[in-house]
């Protein structure tokens, strides 16, 4: 804990920058690979009737998608297609997230609406996600939000409440415990060769995201650019609406010369009892355990007993099982293949996390 603060604090006044590693070599290959989404006539027709749809079958989480995906045939025959979502009953439980979802498609950019619970806190939700939808067979439904951390220009003139019932951090951290208001976005560390923290949150959510999908998960990049115009509070609203779980990657900025490790933020008791993380919290704490045990049987160095409570902002508004993991410090590695092991052993993590929770 005594080693987070001045990392922290070196985290607040350290500004985003756009480091070298933006983009991959593969970016270009991957945008092509996504289908934008083309609003004719006939997708909006479609999506005019899908609300209704999808009504009946949203609650099975991961046959709701696959029920809209041919929508073409659900606008010329809308009855069939509504008898033939009858044999979709799942065998087992379904094993995303039961609440109802915003209906996406591939490549689809995803706004906050303001009529999400909590939306009204955010300070800053110009901007937009990114939903990229599993393109295999194995395809299982189940919808992983990525959140690179930090890359919001503006981020650190703004502030946010730091709990929706606007109670004090419990916790120090970025913001010092007994805060109302925390910084809407800071502005993250450097690494010891001067690279952002940013630039590499976001490479390493880039892999993420082509390994989740290559293992069927769906998933939402709520910053899929070097900046976006959403705060941690519309980050999060956002991912609450669209995705089953919440995993923000970041480095710990805490001084020391050498790499500590991985580990994730657990959810300190004293927000356990505040709606809605006392809904939340047992799930949280389980993704995060899960996602820093596997990295460990992948190879990577884990931090101590691998967590560590801080109250953030991000849990304290998460109304799914939401997690912040430091994927190491500014001594890290940084090189490919490094960020390759913990990319696998995030995804083994969410996998598992999904095998024993439901
Ligand atoms: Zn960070």
């Amino acid at each position: 804990m005594r080693f987070l603060i001045p990392a922290l604090v070196v985290c607040v006044f350290v500004s985003a920058c756009d480091g070298p590693f933006g983009l991959f070599a593969d970016e270009e290959e991957k945008e092509q690979a996504v289908m934008k989404v083309t609003k004719n006539e006939d997708v909006l027709k479609a999506e005019e009737n899908q609300e209704t749809l999808t009504i009946t079958v949203e609650s099975e989480g991961a046959f709701a998608e696959d029920v809209t995906e041919d929508m073409g045939a659900i606008v010329e025959e809308p009855e069939e297609n509504t008898e033939e979502t009858q044999p979709l009953e799942p065998e087992e439980p379904p094993k995303a997230t039961n609440i109802d979802k915003l209906s996406v498609e591939n490549g689809e950019s995803v706004s906050l609406d303001p009529n999400w619970e909590y939306a009204s806190f955010s300070k800053i939700n110009s901007g937009t996600a990114v939903f990229y939808k599993a393109p295999g067979e194995n395809r299982c439904g189940i919808r992983v939000g990525i959140n690179a951390g930090h890359g919001t220009k503006g981020g650190t003139e703004v502030k946010t409440y730091c709990h929706p019932d606007m109670t004090p951090k419990v916790t120090g951290g970025t913001t010092a415990a007994g805060s109302i208001e925390a910084v809407a976005v800071s502005g993250g560390m450097s690494f010891k060769d001067g690279t952002s923290e940013a630039s590499m949150t976001l490479k390493l959510a880039r892999l993420i995201r082509d390994k989740l999908l290559e293992a069927g998960y769906d998933v939402l990049m709520l910053r899929d650019g070097d900046d976006v115009q959403l705060d941690n509070v519309a980050r999060t609203v956002i991912c609450n609406n669209v995705a089953d779980c919440h995993v923000s990657i970041h480095f710990d900025g805490d001084g020391l010369d050498y790499d500590k490790g991985c580990f994730y933020i657990s959810v300190p008791d004293g927000i356990k009892g505040m709606p809605p993380v006392d809904r939340t919290y047992h799930m949280s704490d389980e993704l995060g355990a899960q996602i820093v045990k596997a990295l460990g049987n992948n190879g990577c160095k884990i931090s101590g007993n691998g967590s560590m409570a801080i109250d953030l902002t991000q849990t304290s508004y998460s109304t799914i099982p939401s997690v912040d993991v430091e994927f190491g410090n500014q001594c890290t590695d940084l090189s490919d293949e490094h960020l390759n092991a913990l990319a696998e052993g995030t995804v083994n993590g969410i996998e598992a996390f999904y095998n024993v929770s439901n």
